[in-house]
């Protein structure tokens, strides 16, 4: 899809919003980040399959899509994100274990943006005047995150209705 036609649509989703937005928030804050993944945010594109999502698939109801839906799609892609334990490990240091400065250290895909992307991006849509910078050397790495907040706010029209402009441009500039 091109940019200005993901944009439009965007607004028009914004415009069809009927749900009560701060119910909406005050859940997904309580639910935390990690059901926010697993239950909210749907995958974003060009994720493979999940090798065991013939022997996972289920079929349950969604309280994030507000109804019944298979856990993968047709190809064992998955609907809504699937932590690995360490994962959400992480993610309850940071949500409960109040840590506020955060050093990741991982390997090469191993999902630190991603996961990075989750965060800010619950953090976004459940807390008053938050904000996200990315400054120096991690410009490249903020692109990326920049990319799954444009995906979500536009897949999901309570995130698109709170999160209305992305991230200002990231500029090319080196210091
Ligand atoms: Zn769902």
């Amino acid at each position: 899809m091109h940019n200005d036609d993901a944009e439009k649509l965007y607004l028009r989703k914004r415009k069809n919003l009927n749900a009560d937005i701060e119910e909406w928030r005050k859940y997904w804050k309580k639910a935390g980040p990690i059901r926010y993944a697993e239950e909210y945010l749907f995958c974003p594109p060009k994720v493979p399959p999940h090798p065991d999502w013939k022997k996972l698939q289920t079929e349950a109801y969604c309280i994030g899509c507000k109804k019944i839906h298979k856990k993968f799609d047709k190809k064992g892609v998955p609907i809504h994100i699937i932590l690995p334990q360490e994962h959400k490990d992480f993610f309850m240091d940071i949500w409960k274990g109040g840590i506020r400065l955060v050093l990741i250290s991982a390997g090469r895909g191993a999902g630190k943006t991603f996961d990075l992307g989750i965060w800010e991006n619950w953090r976004l849509v459940t807390e008053d005047y938050y904000e996200i910078s990315y400054m120096g050397g991690s410009a490249g790495q903020g692109k990326v995150v920049q990319k799954y907040h444009d995906y979500w706010r536009r897949r999901h029209p309570e995130v698109g209705y709170i999160i209305n402009v992305s991230t200002k441009s990231i500029s090319n500039r080196s210091c």
